[in-house]
């Protein structure tokens, strides 16, 4: 053991490890980077952290960065996920629900925990978390939180920084603050501190501050729903008071790490209406989207021709009776949860009608086996990441972008044309209802054309989604993968005022280094040589 692992163990009530074969497991998330880390720390509770995070700033303080990188179920695809120095890992212990309130509809938690065993409680109790994403059999709450997640229900319900009520976060130098909207006099008070938490209260006011018309400007030049890229410094100040909240989420651990939340909760119907829209052309979603969106859908995602295509290819009978129209453009899978008796069904009558006037055709779920066909259907997705000729596999890379829905429909042409000029298939899914588009390009991140064409693509893609008005960054964050299109999000001021939002934070770049700063060259150096998940891929997704 090395003399910091050996330092940690004796110190810490977790566990510690460096054996080559825990940091050759850590050395991957979901991405196609790869960091080998050098050192493992299971933390045990909140002092672990604390410790850990004290540890290494006194290192840094002698010249010695040893970076740390929180970890939940390492589902990232952005490749935030890894780091050089300590991983910590939080699904080992800190996992807990910490208290439940089914009155008030509140629960707090530690990180580690996942959406799918926090689901598992909540439905018990009527109750549910709505931003639970794709991966939630595997991604915890900390992830979710330190990405922003969202999920198939985000359209209605919105992403999870919508639900966070308040957060108990260490930060780099291993003080422990809680974050909630500040009023004047407590924001003055904290600001009086003469700790880290002082400066960052100083120090993000004076930026917000220097910086407001800026701000703004970037603000509104971002229309889509969701936007990851770079730090929230668009709504710490607002009229609920000052709150450091929305710069943790979708930070990525790289200004601190989160262990407590409180989350409030949401009613949850177990019942809902399904069904399937099929357009005969993609041109009439810019007519039909807007129509059903005024009905207020719980899930609205799509699928296009491509994809039905290479599920078809690669599984030949498995879309077999699912689909009316198979042919169809697009297919839009749509859901109404409302509560109110009567209210979905007269949803699905307005959809009726607009699909009667597009001339589409339209499946609605009558029964549990029709319910079974459309939820078939959706997961037939998962199909698409079992792409495996040879040594090429679908990367999730040049994906995941967020455009608004006005944009959507030319976005979508232009994916389309950019992923053919590059030979690759343009098969699109992704939440239609929020500008989400998804695509995985199918490569051999091994051959160095195709980590060219890799490039070529994303360049393009992203430069699309921000001419559209969108981001390159919907879901998962900038993490390394997407840094270096930062300065092409914010401009060079904006992504000036990142950084320095970053170090104010952590000085000495200690939490997750690397994670939204890193270089085009930096990232081309950690790429892997072979791409898979192995702990993901065997599991259900949507
Ligand atoms: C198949 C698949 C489907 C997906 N579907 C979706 C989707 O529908 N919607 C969506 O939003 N995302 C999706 N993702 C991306 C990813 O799963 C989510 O962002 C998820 O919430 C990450 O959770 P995790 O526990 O795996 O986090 P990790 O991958 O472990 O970490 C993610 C980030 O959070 C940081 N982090 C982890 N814990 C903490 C903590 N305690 N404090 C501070 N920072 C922390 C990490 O450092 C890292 O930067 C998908 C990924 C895959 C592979």
């Amino acid at each position: 053991m090395s003399k910091i692992a050996h330092y940690l163990q004796e110190h810490l009530n977790g566990e510690v490890t460096d054996s080559l074969e825990a940091r050759r497991y850590f050395s991957h998330d979901a991405s196609i980077l790869q960091i080998t880390p050098s050192v493992i720390v299971y933390p045990a509770s909140e002092s672990d952290v604390r410790k850990t995070a004290r540890f290494c700033w006194q290192l840094a303080e002698r010249g010695k960065v040893l970076p740390i990188t929180a970890r939940g179920g390492g589902s990232d695809t952005s490749g935030a996920a890894i780091g050089s120095g300590i991983v910590m890992a939080f699904t080992a212990h800190m996992n807990r629900i910490l208290a439940l309130d089914p009155k008030k509809e509140f629960v707090t938690v530690e990180p580690g925990i996942t959406f799918g065993s926090l689901l598992q409680t909540l439905y018990t109790h009527g109750l549910f978390l709505p931003p639970y994403p794709a991966s939630s059999a595997y991604a915890t709450i900390g992830g979710g939180l330190a990405n922003n997640s969202i999920g198939e229900k985000s359209v209605k319900y919105g992403d999870l920084a919508k639900y966070v009520e308040k957060l108990s976060v260490v930060l780099a130098n291993g003080e422990v603050i809680e974050t909630r909207p500040l009023n004047k006099r407590d924001l003055n008070r904290k600001m009086g501190l003469t700790t880290l938490e002082g400066n960052i209260y100083r120090g993000v006011d004076a930026l917000i501050e220097e910086n407001q018309a800026l701000l703004a400007e970037e603000k509104s030049r971002i229309r889509s729903a969701h936007n990851r890229a770079g730090y929230n410094l668009f709504d710490v100040k607002t009229k609920k008071g000052f709150d450091l909240t929305p710069l943790f989420l979708g930070s990525q651990g790289s200004l601190g790490i989160i262990t407590e939340a409180t989350l409030q909760l949401v009613r949850h119907n177990p019942i809902a209406e399904l069904a399937v829209l099929s357009l005969g052309s993609l041109a009439e979603l810019h007519d039909v989207l807007p129509r059903i969106l005024d009905l207020k859908p719980s899930v609205c995602e799509m699928i296009n021709k491509a994809a039905v295509v290479q599920i078809n290819r690669l599984s030949p009978n498995q879309l077999k009776g699912l689909l009316d129209n198979p042919a169809a453009d697009i297919h839009l899978i749509i859901e109404f949860d409302d509560s109110k008796e009567g209210g979905q069904k007269k949803s699905l009558k307005s959809l009726a009608k607009i699909v009667q006037r597009s001339g589409g055709s339209l499946m609605v779920a009558t029964s549990t086996e029709d319910r079974d066909r459309i939820n078939k259907f959706r997961r037939s997705i998962a199909t698409l990441f079992l792409e495996n000729r040879g040594d090429t596999k679908a990367v999730p890379a040049a994906d995941d972008v967020s455009v608004p829905i006005d944009s959507l429909l030319d976005f979508m042409h232009k994916a389309i044309e950019i992923y053919s000029q590059a030979e690759l298939v343009p098969a699109i899914w992704g939440q239609a209802g929020d500008g989400v588009v998804r695509m995985h390009p199918v490569l051999d991140i091994g051959r160095v054309g195709d980590r060219q064409r890799l490039f070529r693509v994303s360049d393009a893609i992203y430069k699309s989604a921000l001419e559209a008005g969108g981001s390159i960054s919907a879901s998962a964050g900038d993490g390394r993968l997407r840094a270096p299109y930062l300065a092409h999000v914010y401009g060079p001021e904006g992504s000036k005022l990142m950084l320095e939002a970053k170090k104010i934070f952590d000085p000495h770049g200690i939490l997750n280094r690397g994670v939204k700063t890193a270089t085009a060259d930096e990232v081309k150096a950690i790429i892997r040589s072979e791409y898979s998940r192995p702990h993901h891929e065997h599991l259900p997704r949507s």
